[in-house]
């Protein structure tokens, strides 16, 4: 073990070092006593670090420190420091820790992403700004409209830089790069690496120092992960007796599309568990107001979809549950990322259909282990009736015979039907050991669904399916 470092021998300002223990903070993380001194340092840097590491206090520490030191004083509208992030979440957490961090400093922040009205930004950027926290997409409106002006920048960070090119920020980036001057440090976050990150990276930085803490595009290790085989059809009924069974208390619940959230929350709802959901179509006030919910305790499960839940920032989370599994293998490791936080330990379980075992696969490719399969507890009782998928197209009559209604043609133990997950023999729960049980006649429902929408969203290529 090596000699351990501590906050006050990273030549952080007083105040920094006084807001740091208000924070509650005793021990650098590993990121934070890497990074910090090579940001003080003055040189570019490029970091390999997922969520829950501690990064944003990693570059926002010695980036309040540069900027109380060094004497060039911001005008309205124009910063000396831009932070720029995939979406509105993360960008008011971001914001928050620089305000929590540099409350003793006499430095100014704002907070600019797009969905919400405008007119406050334009004001907000009459005042001082020394560091501008904002989505791309709201930041070339400003730009557009001349609002804002880029030409005093002396930082620019990117953070969780993997999943703005997910995102298909990369035209928006180069914009934005365009509008800076030329002569400033930059720091590059991302959790993977991958060859257009890397592009990305080469293009922007000069001579990077790199830190890296987590091994790159694997696991957190400390996050306990599972999985139970489940139909889709029996996936929510499964989830609330899990719930209510485990007597979970927190639980964020990824799935796939925001029709699906909206559909899962209900239902949970229903039952008697309280629940909202989180993705790109709710209003800001409404997806501000579902995350204080659940962070306050009053709402057990948040429902969302992955692109909402990025940045969502809870210590001390839990368990995560993928009510789908992600067609993005990375996805993957964003997700269970959300618990096992800041030191803790956590649970990630995923809920994986037949028709996901092309995912699955891809996933245990990518984090190099084999996720435990976990049979359901005898306590869990299918639902009588199978319900089909809301985006999911009713059976086709097969020639000659009526099409089987809801709950005959895919029940579990019926002729036609799946065999019962929960009972299956031990080789049918290894992946790749099981073949999927025959299926004459109609298909059940829950075999009929569509395209999965989502996958358009990712400029990544899209996994090939299990069948
Ligand atoms: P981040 O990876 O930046 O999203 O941070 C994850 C969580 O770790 C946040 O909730 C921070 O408040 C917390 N955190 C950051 N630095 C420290 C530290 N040195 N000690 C304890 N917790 C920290």
């Amino acid at each position: 073990m090596t000699v351990e470092t501590t906050f006050a021998s990273l030549a952080l300002a007083e105040p920094i070092l006084r807001a740091i223990a208000d924070a509650g903070y005793t021990t650098p993380t590993p990121i934070q006593a890497q990074a910090i001194p090579q940001v003080l340092a003055g040189g570019d840097l490029l970091a390999a670090a997922q969520t829950g590491t501690g990064k944003t206090a990693g570059f926002t520490l010695p980036i309040l420190h540069h900027l109380s030191t060094k004497a060039a004083q911001a005008k309205p509208g124009r910063p000396r420091c831009l932070i720029l992030v995939p979406t509105r979440e993360l960008a008011a957490q971001v914001e928050e820790s620089v305000k929590t961090y540099g409350k003793y400093l006499p430095l100014t922040s704002m907070v600019m992403f797009g969905g919400v009205n405008i007119n406050p930004q334009f004001k907000a950027l009459k005042s001082r700004v020394d560091i501008l926290v904002a989505t791309p997409g709201r930041l070339l409106d400003h730009l557009g409209q001349k609002t804002v002006d880029l030409s005093g920048v002396e930082i620019l960070v990117l953070d969780e830089a993997d999943r703005m090119l997910d995102m298909g920020f990369i035209r928006d980036i180069r914009k934005v790069l365009a509008a800076l001057p030329k002569q400033r440090q930059n720091l590059l976050f991302s959790a993977t690496f991958s060859d257009e990150i890397r592009a990305l990276a080469n293009g922007l930085l000069h001579n990077p120092k790199s830190v890296e803490v987590a091994r790159r595009n694997t696991t957190v290790d400390v996050v306990e992960q599972s999985l139970h085989r489940v139909p889709q059809a029996h996936k929510r009924d499964l989830l609330a007796h899990l719930i209510k069974h485990h007597d979970w208390q927190q639980v964020l619940v990824f799935t796939r599309t925001k029709h699906g959230a909206n559909k899962l929350a209900e239902k949970l709802i229903k039952d008697g568990i309280t629940a909202a959901a989180i993705h790109g179509n709710k209003s800001q006030g409404a997806r501000t107001k579902a995350l204080a919910s659940f962070k306050d305790g009053s709402v057990r499960v948040l429902v969302a979809t992955d692109i909402a839940a990025r940045g969502i920032d809870i210590d001390q989370l839990p368990q995560v549950v993928n009510f789908e599994l992600p067609n993005v293998p990375e996805d993957y490791v964003h997700r269970i990322g959300r618990t096992g936080r800041a030191g803790a330990t956590g649970a990630a379980l995923s809920l994986v259909d037949d028709e996901e075992m092309g995912y699955l696969r891809d996933i245990e490719k990518l984090i190099k282990c084999s996720i435990v399969r976990v049979e359901i507890e005898p306590g869990f009782v299918p639902p009588a009736r199978v319900e089909l998928m809301s985006d999911a197209r009713p059976p086709r009559p097969a020639q000659g015979r009526p099409a089987p209604r809801a709950g005959q043609g895919g029940r579990p133990g019926q002729p036609g039907g799946r065999a019962p997950q929960g009972k299956a023999p031990s080789g049918q729960a290894r992946a790749g050991a099981a073949k999927p049980a025959p299926k004459p006649g109609p298909q059940p429902a829950s075999h009929a669904r569509k395209p999965r929408p989502q996958a358009a969203l990712f400029s990544a290529k899209p996994a090939t399916r299990g069948h």
